[in-house]
């Protein structure tokens, strides 16, 4: 899928492949929703179609494409974080493990089964691990003919310098408000502007998350109100520990930016949380700035740590009893 706002890029890399000068590595690399990995798919199933149409873009039906919709291509490896084996762990911490890198550093040395391209592609390639990464670069820096590494990150510094210098960058930002709004609209969505506002200008992020969120984010705006009604929000704090930790504390953090932006700038400046306005004006002016700042460093602490050692509804009080006393 190539998205309206990856034209150029789109671009770029067909001029690239027509004048035989696609480089070996390539990392994809921009903010999580901008749609890298569509675009990663939509660039390995052009090297691999065997009839790809006038802009270069897989023909979906020859043989080539049927194997890859089926995911059974023998030239094309898609590698992605996963548990470690034997984690009894119900959130454990997924990574690129080192054996799978091997195999993969193997597969790509060894022909190619069609004659044409080798291509994998590593989706969250920052979560290979140190070593992994060790094996990578020793492709990386002797590729074979016709292979291409895609490598797929929203956090390209978390990369290793020595992996990064191999590959050719393709930068993917956010598409302006008007292209966005336009497509989200274009797919159904019937609020786009708070949508693309709640997942901060990433238009995929909009889409996919929005429906399912709204009803989850209304459980922490009452918790957030609730102070300013006389109510308690610590009776919210167990409904708060059942929503995904860092996406339901991101949202905390969407409102703490939102507290600090009508502190320091006139009740009308732009905001997230439009619908609370009037809830977030009368925190605001009730708050002290220095508290607000605490709470947000609080918040990127829990964030940062790992679940497991976390007990949530505790930390959700803890969260509250701050947030009631801004
Ligand atoms: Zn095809």
């Amino acid at each position: 899928m190539i998205y309206p706002w990856q034209r150029e890029q789109w671009g770029k890399m067909m001029q690239l492949k027509q004048a035989q000068r696609l480089p070996h590595a390539i990392m994809l690399y921009g903010e999580e929703g901008s749609g890298k990995s569509g675009f990663a798919q939509s660039l390995s199933a052009s090297l691999l179609c065997r009839q790809p149409t006038q802009n270069g873009e897989a023909c979906g039906s020859c043989s080539s494409c049927h194997l890859i919709s089926a995911e059974t291509h023998p030239d094309l490896t898609y590698l992605k974080p996963i548990a470690p084996e034997n984690s009894k762990s119900k959130k454990p911490v997924l990574n690129i493990r080192i054996d799978v890198i091997r195999k993969l550093c193997t597969k790509l040395t060894s022909s190619s089964q069609f004659e044409g391209y080798r291509i994998a592609i590593i989706e969250n390639a920052d979560k290979m691990l140190v070593q992994g990464a060790n094996a990578l670069l020793k492709t990386l820096e002797e590729p074979g003919n016709q292979t291409l590494i895609v490598l797929v990150t929203s956090r390209p510094h978390r990369l290793p310098v020595t992996i990064r210098s191999r590959c050719q960058s393709l930068r993917f930002p956010h598409p302006s408000e008007s292209v966005a709004l336009d497509w989200l609209q274009a797919q159904g969505l019937k609020t786009p502007e708070i949508a693309l506002k709640y997942a901060h200008g990433a238009p995929l992020r909009a889409l996919n998350q929005h429906e399912e969120s709204l009803e989850q984010r209304e459980i922490l705006a009452r918790a957030l109100i609730a102070g300013l009604n006389g109510e308690s929000s610590l009776s919210y704090s167990a409904k708060l520990a059942n929503l995904p930790k860092d996406i339901s504390m991101g949202w905390l953090l969407d409102w703490i930016n939102d507290l600090v932006r009508l502190k320091n700038t006139e009740c009308n400046s732009d905001i997230i949380n439009e619908k609370n306005r009037p809830h977030l004006i009368k925190l605001a002016q009730k708050s002290d700035l220095k508290k607000i700042f605490a709470l947000n460093d609080l918040v990127i602490g829990y964030i940062r740590k790992e679940t497991i050692a976390l007990n949530l509804q505790l930390v959700w009080e803890n969260l509250l009893i701050s947030w009631d006393s801004l």
